[in-house]
């Protein structure tokens, strides 16, 4: 099936201040990264379980395209009855997977971090392991 994505203010809005205020995000407030925030119609799966939303790394040759370092992608059909709060979860989450190295020479690396990373436990430290679905 095809996927049509489009551009969302209002998780940017939300992403933005979380970043702002999230000291988990400083690695990102304190960076050039840019964030795009985009809305799918896609419901998509993965290995038969609901995917709410996903970070992508914004490759270098498609950024003439994309203005932006990262992607996050809310999968709209799967997140329909979330209110600000619960999308503010799943942003915060998506936010993790945001990985920046600075290089010897002060150059700014990105990648996406696994979910192995310590910082992933503080969605289910806040929340519970229902984070996302309660
Ligand atoms: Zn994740």
């Amino acid at each position: 099936m095809s996927e049509t994505r489009t551009l969302n203010d209002r998780y940017s809005e939300l992403g933005r201040a979380l970043v702002d205020s999230e000291p988990l995000l400083a690695h990102i407030r304190d960076s050039e990264a840019t964030i795009c925030y985009l809305g799918s119609d896609y419901a998509k799966k993965s290995k038969g379980r609901t995917v709410f939303g996903e970070c992508e790394r914004v490759a270098d040759k498609n950024k003439w395209a994309i203005p932006a370092d990262f992607l996050i992608v809310v999968y709209e059909p799967n997140c329909a009855d979330m209110d600000d709060e619960h999308l503010s979860r799943l942003l915060f989450h998506e936010l993790l997977h945001v990985g920046i190295d600075v290089d010897d020479e002060g150059v700014e690396k990105y990648s996406v971090r696994p979910h192995d990373m310590e910082d992933f436990r503080a969605c289910v430290e806040r929340w519970g392991v229902d984070w996302i679905s309660g």
